[in-house]
């Protein structure tokens, strides 16, 4: 992970996933100074303060997440880490884990506290397993030290942390069905209202925050709302992870402020394109947002620039399409994986991402018809805001925007029945001949 004066800077320390080196770090230093030393609300005052918002997708403040959790309920309360990162071209959870879980950990025991909640539980996809045996040693030694259990670092408040591993399904990190795949039951999204705030885990209170958001967490908490604030800006404020795949020279996470320029992090901590390949477009949130055409490069990295180009900044996973990239053939691809991530409980979601996919597959495939651009844009009208939970938002979108900026593409494959860019790379050839 690039390192900087920011959040991560000592991610890469030797030994760090032990509990004395992370001490030594100034690990748990945030617990030890708030846990029983402050209020529950003043802990989510100084999150609040901080403008910390969810780095999972939603980009939902914290802190005010936090505050929605009723204070007189009678039910045990519980506080969910959603550690099922399984957007494509997003891999930054899982760098974050694996090097230093003990910050997870003291993440999980803050938010908790706030709430109210007692017990806490990691929800990790299927295919983290390995991640699961790092977290559940580095949760064994914390208990052993007396940082997990019944006093947390003599404080009085207990808190037991668990992990589970679910069953690598894409549905999972939505945050309702989640909770159901938790409980034991098929992960299916759940009507909201009621929200987990109010009726979650087990029908009780309860928060499901993002890895990367609860290991900002004791950062803030130690060091206050405004130092947090001195890195990007109003309505984006702190630092971001962002995981950039595709043909860059130095792909991989690189934590840089909120509103860092993209063209930046493409060219100067990824080295730019390798190959001689020509940047044609770019996912800057993971591949359920629209894509940006190159002439967009110079964007802002924050929730509100990515709006205002017609995006988002989602999950951070900045995937790099090159010139010699089919939008079409890339299309497919993605709108392949959310046809099968379908729960199928809904019918736009069910139904249109398989029509999607059909209509691709003969585009891509040189049997695409007239009326099959126009029919490509209304399965994605009719997905887009008509189903039960964000998956089948997820599919229509990148439909949408490869269609906006990439429209003569999909017109050359009905037309000449082929690629464009491999008709272009046909001529490379014949000029090498
Ligand atoms: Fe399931 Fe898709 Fe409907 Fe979500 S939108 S409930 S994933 S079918």
């Amino acid at each position: 992970m690039s390192r900087g004066p920011l959040l991560f800077k000592d991610i890469d320390t030797p030994g760090l996933t032990g509990l004395d080196v992370y001490k030594k770090q100034g690990g748990y230093e945030a617990v030890a100074s708030s846990v029983g030393k402050k209020t529950p609300d003043e802990v989510i005052e100084i999150v609040k303060a901080s403008g910390l918002r969810g780095r999972g997708g939603a980009g939902f403040p914290t802190g005010l997440k936090w505050s929605f959790v009723p204070k007189q309920s009678p039910k045990a309360r519980y506080i969910v880490c959603n550690a099922d990162e399984s957007e494509p071209g997003t891999f930054k959870d899982r760098e974050l884990m694996e090097l230093n879980p003990h910050l997870l950990i003291e993440g999980m025991i803050l938010a908790g506290f706030a709430i109210g909640s007692h017990q806490g539980y990691i929800y990790l996809r299927g295919e983290f397993e390995y991640v699961q045996r790092i977290l559940d040693k580095a949760i064994a030694e914390a208990r052993a030290a007396g940082i997990l259990g019944d006093n947390v670092m003599g404080s009085g408040y207990a808190f037991q942390l668990y992990t589970h591993l679910g069953a690598g399904a894409y549905i999972c990190g939505e945050e309702t069905a989640l909770l159901s795949s938790l409980e034991g039951y098929r992960g299916q999204p759940r009507l909201k209202p009621p929200f987990p705030a109010v009726e979650g885990l087990y029908a009780s209170p309860t928060v499901v925050n993002n890895v990367e958001t609860l290991m900002a967490v004791p950062h803030i908490v130690k060091n206050g709302g405004a130092w947090y604030r001195q890195w990007g800006n109003e309505k984006s404020p702190g630092t971001k992870v962002f995981s950039v795949s595709g043909p860059v020279k130095r792909p991989g996470n690189y934590e840089v402020p909120l509103g860092y320029s993209m063209k930046s992090l493409i060219e100067n901590e990824c080295g730019g394109m390798r190959d001689g390949l020509k940047l044609k477009a770019i996912i800057p949130g993971g591949s359920s947002v629209p894509m940006l055409p190159a002439a967009d490069l110079d964007t802002p990295l924050d929730y509100e620039s990515m709006n205002a180009k017609g995006t988002f900044l989602g999950s951070g996973g900045v995937i790099v399409i090159d010139d010699k990239t089919c939008i079409v053939d890339a299309l497919w691809n993605v709108t392949r994986f959310y046809q099968h991530e379908s729960c199928g409980k809904c019918t736009p979601c069910r139904e249109g991402t398989y029509w999607m996919s059909e209509v691709l597959e003969r585009l891509e495939n040189g049997t695409g018809r007239d009326a099959d651009i126009d029919l490509l844009a209304d399965v994605a009208d009719n997905i887009l805001g008509k189903s039960f939970c964000a998956l089948g938002d997820a599919a229509a979108m990148p439909v949408q925007g490869a269609l906006k900026h990439f429209r003569a593409e999909f017109e050359h494959h009905v037309k000449h029945k082929t690629c464009l860019v491999n008709r272009r790379r046909e001529e490379v050839a014949g000029v090498r001949a």
